[in-house]
């Protein structure tokens, strides 16, 4: 209980087909309401952040911020560096004590790609940390990574010589998922995810979560995607609950500062707490 390994958080989901929420923070208040909603909902918990929350922030402050709130926590809650290309940026969060990192190599030739990710992985293994690995781009950006063209797919052969040369713990393929809202329902190739877990059983990550259906959650899932990314849909729930709330403040003429803190946070706990029932990951941390 308390800051577990990444692999460790992993492992019983992955064998018993329910996922574990990865949400994206990015200040105090997202972090402390997540940290909350596992708490309440008994739930283990994958707290992400992106390479722009590590600038917006600050590696160090942020870190301080994951010590303190995360003290005698009575779940298994993990650190983890979002989609990050930067190799310096990496080694920054591993020497604060993130507990794993999204190396996103996406852009370069895969070649190129699994050499680097070997260092990585070499790197992640100092500190006790574990990696997850990409070969092709999600498509859509988020907090100013990637791009909006459809990523193009890798052959499953492709795919199982990444994993096996790189050895990452945590794989995140392109299925047909993108980055940020969905303009229409979104075609997932499932399968696929069935196909790598049958030839190289790893824990999948699910991203671009925000704005699948419930059935198709439950699908992946079950195909062994045991970390769910969810990042748009948070920072909807957190703008929108902020912009409720200072209208009526508007209405009123009632200027609180705290009062907002609290409905905010009240919303982000909310949707964090539905995510984990979701998922299945609800009661899993007893
Ligand atoms: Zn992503």
């Amino acid at each position: 209980m308390g800051v577990t390994p990444l692999t460790e958080i992993l492992a019983e989901p992955f064998e018993e087909r329910y996922a574990v929420p990865a949400i994206n923070v990015f200040n105090d208040l997202t972090l402390e309401a997540v940290l909350a909603a596992a708490v309440e909902k008994a739930s283990p918990l994958i707290v992400q952040t992106s390479v722009k929350t590590v600038r917006s922030v600050g590696s160090g402050v942020l870190f301080a911020m994951w010590n303190a709130m995360t003290a005698g926590i009575e779940v298994p809650v993990t650190l983890h560096l979002d989609h990050c290309p930067e190799r310096e940026v990496i080694t920054e969060c591993l020497r604060q004590g993130w507990n794993s990192v999204l190396f996103d190599a996406s852009e370069l030739p895969v070649e190129e790609n699994m050499r680097q990710t070997v260092e990585v992985v070499a790197e992640a293994r100092a500190f006790g940390a574990a990696v997850e690995g990409e070969i092709e781009s999600i498509t859509g950006v988020e907090d100013g990574v990637g791009s909006d063209t459809a990523a193009e797919r890798q052959d499953l052969s492709v795919a199982l010589e990444f994993l096996r040369t790189t050895q990452v713990d945590v794989f995140a393929p392109a299925i047909g998922n993108a980055h940020g809202s969905y303009k229409r329902a979104p075609v997932l190739d499932a399968q696929r995810v069935s196909d790598i877990v049958s030839a190289y059983p790893v824990p999948i990550a699910l991203h671009g979560g925000s704005g699948l259906s419930d059935e198709q959650f439950r699908d992946l899932i079950s195909r062994g995607c045991a970390k769910v990314n969810i990042s748009t849909a948070l920072k909807e729930t957190y703008m929108k609950s902020n912009l409720a709330f200072l209208r009526t403040a508007e209405e009123r003429r009632k200027w609180d500062p705290p009062s907002l803190f609290r409905d905010v946070r009240r919303d982000v706990v909310e949707l964090t707490g539905s995510l984990m029932d979701l998922f299945g990951s609800t009661g899993r941390a007893r």
